[in-house]
């Protein structure tokens, strides 16, 4: 039981992924972003660390450890630096655990512990040009030929997609079957067909790398399906509680910086010949600020732990939904507490705004956390 703090194990943890993202990736972020380029050293050095597999048992390379502890990770991260969380979510989350619950035993040696290790980086395409918010609507289809299957479409806004060693590929292999006829692939992003069209400039999250990927006729063996059969999509979407509770982590992880920044800003800035904070208006911002991020990360511990539990899909959508909607208040706060320095680049309160605006449509747009947590309370 979470009990409301953290246990010694979690705790250390926290501070160790903290200490990390101090020391080797807050040095580096303003280069990254400027580059707009994913740093595949530091992802192995987490990996060799053993921070990628926390929450995957040790027979995969995994370090045990619970939801909790991932959420921990990701927060930690996006403290430093929210669009490498970002793209360590879509390995961790998106890009493996698929693999870890559905996949084959010989899909899990192939892909999972060396993605775990850090030695090969994961991809999730399910988004298409047309397709977002109604996944059942893509139009990539996979048909199959003797001993292999013959994938075409195309994919958008795929995280990782461009630098990636595999992708989970999400392709009709039924098409009368609206949902249930989508099939999964891992396929090596080396294979003949798989194109990335273009890599997608984006507003935030500049650390994290984003594209557009087509397959033109892109052969991939039978035992590239998932787990071995077809139709095994709605197994998959079934399971992304978990995904938004890593997502909530990193709403708050960004939002946290957000208050740490206006909290040292307010009380060295002197206006009218005092510091800022000393003002109600600034004062009560940063109170509701704190307020807001503790609750947000309350949200997001209890769904984590509830996830430990088996079931989660209420409480996980509503810590999505607030965590995610905090970090827009939060962060835009921080930029009015910064004043026009908020506005300039070489503070990073702008970063934090920028990268925030993202967390509301990711993994489930708000207005499809509402719809879901609509459904839940029986509307
Ligand atoms: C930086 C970035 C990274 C991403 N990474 C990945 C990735 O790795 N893999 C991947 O597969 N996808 C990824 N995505 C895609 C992301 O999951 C989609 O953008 C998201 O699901 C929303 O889909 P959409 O953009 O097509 O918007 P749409 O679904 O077209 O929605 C547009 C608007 O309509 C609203 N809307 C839609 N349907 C309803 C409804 N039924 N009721 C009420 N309102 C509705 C939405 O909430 C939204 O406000 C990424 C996107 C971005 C921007």
């Amino acid at each position: 039981m979470l009990g409301f703090r953290l246990n010694d194990e979690q705790e250390g943890f926290r501070l160790a992924v903290r200490s990390f993202a101090e020391k080797a990736l807050a040095p580096r972020v303003e280069e990254l972003e400027r580059t707009e380029t994913f740093p595949r050293d530091l992802f192995a050095e987490l990996g060799r660390l053993g921070y990628l597999g926390v929450g995957y048992p040790e027979a995969y390379g995994g370090s045990g450890g619970d939801m909790v502890m991932r959420c921990l990770l990701i927060e930690e991260i996006a403290r430093v630096n929210c669009g490498f969380a970002a793209a360590l979510l879509a390995h961790v989350g998106l890009g493996c655990i698929p693999i870890f619950r559905f996949g084959t035993e010989e899909q899990k040696r192939h892909y999972l512990v060396p993605a775990i290790r850090g030695e090969k980086l994961g991809s999730f395409g399910l988004s298409e040009p047309n397709s977002g918010s109604d996944a059942a609507s893509i139009r990539t289809t996979a048909e199959r030929r003797g001993d292999h299957y013959v994938i075409n479409g195309t994919k958008m806004f795929i995280t990782n997609g461009n630098i990636a060693d595999y992708c989970l590929v999400a392709a009709y292999t039924d098409r009368a079957r609206r949902g249930g006829g989508i099939s999964m692939f891992i396929v090596d992003t080396t294979t003949p067909g798989f194109t990335v069209s273009r890599k997608l400039r984006k507003t935030g999250h500049h650390t994290s790398e984003t594209a557009a990927l087509a397959f033109d006729d892109m052969q991939v063996p039978v035992a590239a399906l998932l787990g071995g059969s077809e139709g095994g999509f709605q197994q998959v979407t079934g399971t992304l509680e978990g995904g938004r509770i890593t997502h909530a982590a990193r709403s708050v992880g960004v939002s946290q910086a957000a208050l740490e920044a206006a909290l040292r800003y307010a009380q060295e800035r002197v206006q009218f010949g005092q510091p800022i904070a000393k003002f109600q208006a600034i004062k009560f911002k940063l109170a509701r600020m704190a307020a807001e991020v503790e609750i947000a990360r309350t949200m997001m511990w209890r769904a984590a732990w509830l996830f430990d539990q088996g079931h989660c899909m209420r409480e996980a959508a509503m810590a999505k939904l607030f965590a995610s909607e905090v970090a827009q208040r939060v962060t835009w706060e921080a930029v009015q507490i910064f004043g026009g320095y908020g506005y300039i680049t070489e503070f990073p309160v702008e970063r934090f705004w920028r990268d925030a605006r993202l967390m509301t449509i990711t993994e489930g747009t708000t207005e499809i956390q509402l719809t879901i947590i609509a459904r839940e309370i029986g509307l």
